[in-house]
């Protein structure tokens, strides 16, 4: 607790001694205690408060207070912000003293007389600051002369507390921001030394914030495999350019160099040693002497995207690859035909036109695939035309029908109850399903065996399977083997011919019947796919 020293000297000294002590504090709550407490005790004062002005709510409130209870402050509140208005409006100052008076009773009976000051900084009214008394005496100008100067030097401190407190909140929503970016976040320092990691670094390279913090970079950014220039080599190729402090903001912003941020992409060996395809952007903040201060770089997981693309390459070569050969051996087969030079028995002319047929069909279902491929991409889903009395088991029948004329390995056997029901449903989709179940039980069976078409019915749903006795799928892959353009990578998929299409197509239809497709599988033995439709 400080003392009331002699009057004048020593107080002058102990004026200066406590403004110091309040303007090197920052802590908005310490300051204004300490200068409330000093102001209580240079005007041997009982009571004392503090009431800031909030500019959000536009009122004032008290933020400190001596010699009074909590449960006092609500009400004290009210009185100070009548107060407040009634300065505003340039009142007299009878009209003010009476209130102060007012304000001084309504805290306690033994409180007589209220001295307030204004805290002021560049003409902003900060807040106020009154003492009680619980005797009348007079205060001189030169009391308030010096009353007031302390009032400035605490509006000094007071504003200074509450920018470092917008300094801090600023830097809290910072963090936070980095914290939870969804994005890999790494700070250097002009050396490439770590500085700062976020929660998605962490996940992202399997390097924890502490074990990254204050390594080199590229101890911890190891390439697996990298597509151009890491950081190191356009670091040392003299990236970034150095901001020149002659320049203005707006040659700065022309500039190209200064903009330039560094994007480097390739497979991130991780702490565990898996990899991980990523993308980073490097991008340098200079400080005001145009100095490196910083280099900020954003890692983006870009697997996904790596693997779209990857399977829009595959699937590019595929198509045209599978475009060309029907393409070709209709051209071939026509060209022949129409020589001018040569003249074809019946047979012949008869089997180069059957090719021609079954090539031009096999084109036109291509064709449509791709075409249902792009529209379910651009409706993302498919569009139904339903009809209410679909039979999948006589779907399933003609289906078997024309797909046994294309093969003399396979046995087919169709398994149907005899009351299996209609279902409403687009039959020429559901159509497209049950033939590219059939196709592929077929083209994934090459050493032939059995297969099985069948279904099964309870009151809410019917289930349609279809069997093959063939290669069978890894488990592993079977997450896959329903994505656009995906191809299962073994000997079979590399010699039959095929899009990674047609399952894509299935699900989305039985997805758009409301309906859910599943597939159990086991290498060598066979698979089975089997999709469940409600019945309403
Ligand atoms: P594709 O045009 O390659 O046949 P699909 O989308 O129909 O494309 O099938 C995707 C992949 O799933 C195929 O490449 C194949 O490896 C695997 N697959 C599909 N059906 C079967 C099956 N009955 N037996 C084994 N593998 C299958």
């Amino acid at each position: 607790m400080l003392t009331l020293p002699e009057f004048p000297v020593r107080q002058r000294d102990f004026l200066l001694e406590i403004s110091r002590a309040i303007t090197a504090q920052l802590d908005l709550t310490e300051v204004l205690r300490r200068v409330l407490e000093a102001s209580v005790i240079m005007l041997a004062g009982r009571v004392g408060v503090i009431a800031l002005n909030d500019p959000e709510t536009a009122t004032f409130r008290v933020r400190a207070y001596t010699g009074i209870k909590r449960e006092q402050v609500d009400a004290l509140n009210e009185r100070l912000n009548a107060f407040i208005s009634t300065v505003s409006m340039g009142t007299d100052r009878r009209l003010l003293d009476q209130q102060l008076k007012e304000m001084a009773a309504s805290l306690s009976e033994e409180l007589v007389q209220a001295v307030a000051m204004p805290l002021v900084f560049a003409e902003n009214p900060l807040g106020l600051l009154i003492v009680f008394r619980s005797y009348e005496a007079s205060v001189t100008s030169n009391d308030l002369q010096i009353m007031q100067s302390f009032a400035d030097q605490a509006a000094i401190a007071v504003n200074n507390a509450q920018m470092f407190e917008q300094i801090k909140q600023e830097q809290q929503r910072l963090s936070a921001i980095l914290e939870h970016n969804a994005d890999g976040v790494i700070i250097l320092d002009a050396n490439l030394d770590i500085l700062q990691v976020n929660r998605a670094f962490e996940q992202m390279t399997g390097w924890t914030a502490d074990d990254a913090v204050g390594q080199p970079q590229e101890q911890v950014i190891i390439w697996h495999q990298i597509d151009g220039r890491d950081l190191h080599d356009a670091v040392a190729d003299g990236w970034p350019n150095i901001k020149d402090p002659r320049k203005t903001q707006k040659e700065e912003n022309q500039s190209q160099a200064y903009s330039d941020t560094f994007y480097v992409e390739g497979e991130l060996a991780r702490k565990d040693g898996l990899t991980l395809s990523v993308g980073i952007t490097y991008a340098p903040l200079f400080g005001q002497d145009g100095k490196l201060h910083n280099i900020i770089g954003n890692l983006r997981d870009i697997t996904n995207f790596r693997r779209a693309q990857e399977m829009q390459n595959v699937f590019i070569s595929t198509v045209s690859h599978e475009l060309r050969t029907p393409v070709a051996l209709i051209k071939g087969y026509a060209s022949t035909l129409t020589r001018p030079d040569a003249k074809w028995n019946e047979d012949i002319v008869r089997n180069s036109l059957g090719v021609i047929e079954e090539e031009a069909d096999r084109l036109t279902v291509l064709i449509d695939d791709l075409l249902t491929a792009s529209k379910i991409q651009a409706e993302h889903g498919v569009r139904l035309r339903l009809a209410d009395d679909v039979r999948l088991d006589i779907l399933a029948a003609s289906a078997v029908e024309r797909q046994r004329m294309q093969t003399d390995k396979h046995t087919f056997v169709v398994s149907f109850p005899s009351d299996f029901p209609a279902i409403p449903g687009d039959a020429t989709l559901l159509r497209q399903v049950i033939d590219n179940l059939l196709t592929n039980a077929m083209k994934y069976s090459p050493r032939g065996g059995t297969i099985t078409v069948g279904g099964r019915f309870n009151e809410d749903s019917v289930t349609f399977f279809v069997r093959d006795e063939g290669i069978g799928i890894p488990e592993s892959e079977l997450p896959n083997i329903f994505s656009r353009f995906y191809r299962v990578d073994n000997k079979l998929t590399t010699t039959t011919k095929g899009t990674g299409l047609g399952l894509y197509l299935v699900k989305s239809i039985v997805d758009a019947h409301g309906g859910t497709i599943n597939v159990k599988s086991q290498p060598d033995y066979g698979s089975t796919f089997y999709f469940t439709i409600p019945r309403d």
